[in-house]
């Protein structure tokens, strides 16, 4: 979704070296990480057949089918499609059935927003079809725009606007002496997951919360505006989920799948649904509520493109808004596909997207999703040549993505203690776009996927997708040092996972290594959650001529047909340990800048610094001064990443030296050392999980409480540095590096049967 301007010089190019943990003999490929010699030169041939196959119509196809009708959960195409999705995994020769939960899905029964004083206005609230685009037009069957899992009510009071209602933009509040206690919000989208917003407003007292699409944001200040372009028109409006952080899946059965007889809390307990009512509007309906806005005007960074002077108010606006929903129980049908592995069944690698859509949803998600249904289809075809997975490939389409991670948060609550046993690996996608090869996952994981990247040619620029992102990163990073590391590291860095999508369960919950993976950066335009992401606008302004969805398809079914046949799965803790490493230091920087940012305040306070700079004609209130944080002990953080950087030597260099030898391994002495890895992932989980927040396990990786979608490493210690509760975060740490000597331990018995059985 973003745009890059970027440029490359020759000189870059020049530079790069790509190494790969793979091993080169002259002229011919280099042997796969993980496999025999003979196992390798047959999964190259397999792979280039399989890459080959993949045809770009067959995903146009798919998409105009799919993306015909709105597709909401609990909506008829919803269920049409989850069948007709059924019936293609069984034309490929997947054993495949549908799996169903019943969850709490709120729909809209009345929305009002209406401006009361000083002049009076009623948000239409309703997005225009546009002629050109013949699924615009289904009324009867789109979703209205709305928030899921706003809470029920009617409230009134004055308007403030609050940028995108982060913490520090209360900060910024407090400094301007304005205060949101009984006043409805308004703020804009961006800036982290839309459910932090509401949440954050409702912490400092606020009523309401009215967050609208700024036409700075995504709207013609980026672009033309839909549908001369692709950006969001006037009227244009983004739906979404507003759940709560505390965990995702449905808000009635947190940790349990919400099968037919599961125990269910009543909805007045469920956690995960807001304090106060939220509706989402478009920039034209904003403006006449933003425009009434009087008090100071708002800070430089926050003003958007609309043509006024945007001012926070509070007032003299009034605002009306009322918000009910039918909070009915609706299923969600997951479609899960078997292809049974030949040598090793039980082991399972795992590889899915979501079908639901807020409305037609052609980028989000079924872009991504015809890349699932064109990889099963080829190994069908593969399986009719003659090629089976050694794994049992599960391929599955979720439902429920969109109001909160529904179908697949149910389905690994639901099969937890199996998924524990079997899983090696998920990988996830979720829509696609034209431009850069993109990444994030678990570490354990990043030289593999680095490696599939090295294998798939960019249909654009005609080199691998891994030296275009490779090189992007070179253009857009910001300094010399940085530019050195990523000259020389052999391996991009992958991005660590949050809760943006449908991986979240099975990392943060269940502790099984995952990948998403996706292309983008050169779409011109969003039509994102609206009932312009349809099949008309992607053809014309995303990926039109699906080259980039054939380069998916190529690079998630390479990855998961690699994981799937290598004698030893290629995970890889060098990476890992590397990755954890920083993270430790990350929190050793973001004390010592507190401790700086804080002393600097409060000395700035002695000296009049504030008052003396404070324009007498406006309001300013000074920040209050703050105790000085007092020093924590990392050590047993410190201690815990030596330990897995030793056992991480020790694995990397007994792997190589099997590798080095070229055998292949027994079945059974495969299945041993395979069974090591898998419990090396699960010895991240701790049982009692983040002291806040009990269903995420995973003592590395965790979304933010407050940033949402995206990660925060080592949360159990960030996220109580973050509120300045220092002792809290200082207890964590022992928990956290306990954690890692026990993987520690895991990666050392996994180093130790490889050394044996390479002897
Ligand atoms: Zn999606």
């Amino acid at each position: 979704m973003n745009s890059f301007c970027i440029h490359i010089s020759l000189a870059a190019i020049l530079t790069i070296s790509p190494l790969s943990w793979t091993q080169a003999v002259p002229g011919q490929p280099p042997r796969l990480a993980g496999y025999g010699v003979q196992a390798s030169k047959a999964e190259h041939d397999w792979e280039k057949k399989f890459q080959d196959g993949i045809v770009a119509d067959n995903l146009r196809q798919s998409m105009q089918r799919l993306s015909a009708r709105p597709h909401h959960v609990g909506s008829p195409y919803d269920s049409d499609n989850a069948e007709w999705i059924l019936a293609r995994f069984k034309s490929y020769g997947f054993d495949a059935h549908i799996e169903t939960f019943q969850v709490l899905f709120p729909t809209p029964k009345e929305r009002l927003v209406e401006l009361v004083e000083p002049t009076q206005f009623r948000a239409k609230m309703q997005e225009p079809g546009v002629a050109l685009d013949p699924t615009s037009n289904q009324t009867a069957e789109q979703l209205p725009t709305y928030n899921a899992y706003s809470i029920d009510g009617d409230v009134t009071g004055p308007l403030v606007y609050v940028n995108y209602g982060n913490r520090e933009d209360y900060e910024q509040l407090d400094r301007l002496g304005v205060s949101v206690k009984g006043a409805i919000v308004i703020t804009r989208y961006g800036e982290g997951w839309r459910g932090i917003k509401p949440k954050v407003a409702a912490e400092h007292g606020a009523i309401g919360c009215i967050i609208y699409s700024d036409p700075k944001d995504d709207g013609y200040f980026r672009g033309d505006d839909y549908p001369k372009g692709g950006w969001r028109p006037r009227d244009g409006v983004q739906r979404g989920s507003v759940m709560d952080t505390d965990y995702p899946g449905d808000p009635l059965t947190p940790g349990v799948g919400a099968t037919a007889d599961a125990k269910r809390l009543d909805i007045k307990d469920a956690k995960t649904i807001t304090k106060i009512p939220v509706l989402p509007i478009s920039y034209g309906d904003a403006l006449p509520l933003l425009s009434a806005l009087q008090g100071q005007v708002a800070p430089e960074a926050w003003r958007g493109a609309l043509p006024i002077t945007y001012h926070v108010g509070p007032g003299p606006a009034k605002v009306h808004m009322k918000v009910t929903s039918n909070w009915d129980l609706k299923p969600v049908n997951d479609v899960i596909a078997t292809m049974r592995g030949s040598s090793a069944p039980d082991e399972w690698v795992i590889r899915g997207n979501h079908y639901d859509a807020w409305v037609n949803g052609a980028d989000d998600p079924i872009a991504g999703m015809v890349t699932v249904l064109e990889e099963a289809r080829m190994f069908g075809e593969l399986h009719k040549a003659g090629w089976s997975p050694k794994r049992t490939l599960i391929y599955c389409a979720w439902d429920g993505e969109e109001p909160g991670l529904l179908g697949s948060t149910e389905w690994v609550e639901t099969h937890r203690a199996e998924l524990q046993q079997h899983a090696v690996a998920y990988i996830n996608t979720d829509g696609n776009g034209r431009g850069y090869w993109r990444a994030s996952g678990s570490h354990d994981l990043e030289k593999f996927i680095n490696d599939v990247a090295r294998d798939i040619t960019d249909p654009e620029k005609q080199i691998s997708v891994w030296q275009r992102a490779h090189l992007l990163r070179l253009a857009q990073t910001a300094n010399a040092e940085e530019r050195a590391e990523v000259r020389k590291r052999p391996d991009m860095r992958i991005g660590a996972l949050g809760d943006g999508s449908d991986y979240a369960a099975f990392l943060d919950h269940a502790g099984i290594s995952a990948l998403n993976i996706g292309y983008g950066g050169e779409v011109d335009g969003t039509a994102y959650h609206s009932i312009y992401d349809d099949f008309y606008w992607y053809t014309h302004f995303d990926d039109t001529d699906f080259s980039y969805g054939r380069a998916l398809a190529q690079t998630g079914g390479t990855a998961a047909m690699r994981l799937a046949d290598a004698d030893l799965v290629p995970f890889e803790y060098a990476d890992q340990a590397d990755t954890i490493a920083k993270y430790v230091k990350d929190l050793e920087k973001l004390l010592k800048d507190k401790q700086d940012e804080i002393t600097e305040r409060n000395l700035e306070l002695q000296e009049g610094v504030f008052t003396a700079t404070a324009d007498p004609h406006k309001t300013y209130v000074p920040p209050p001064a703050k105790p000085v944080p007092p020093f924590m002990n990392f050590a047993p953080l410190k201690n815990g990443v030596e330990s897995i950087k030793k056992s991480a030597e020790r694995y990397q260099a007994a792997f190589s030296k099997w590798q080095a030898s070229g055998a292949d391994l027994p079945t059974q002495t495969a299945a041993a050392l395979n069974a090591d890895l898998l419990r090396i992932q699960r010895t991240f989980l701790t049982e009692r999980g983040l002291p806040e927040r009990p269903w995420f396990k995973n003592q590395i990786y965790a979304p933010g409480a407050y940033t949402g979608y995206a990660a925060r490493p080592i949360a159990a210690v960030r996220e109580y540095m973050d509120q300045d509760k220092w002792k809290e975060a200082e207890v964590q740490i022992p928990t956290v590096g306990q954690v890692l000597e026990n993987a520690a331990q895991a990666i050392d018995t996994a180093a130790e049967d490889l050394e044996k059985a390479a002897h």
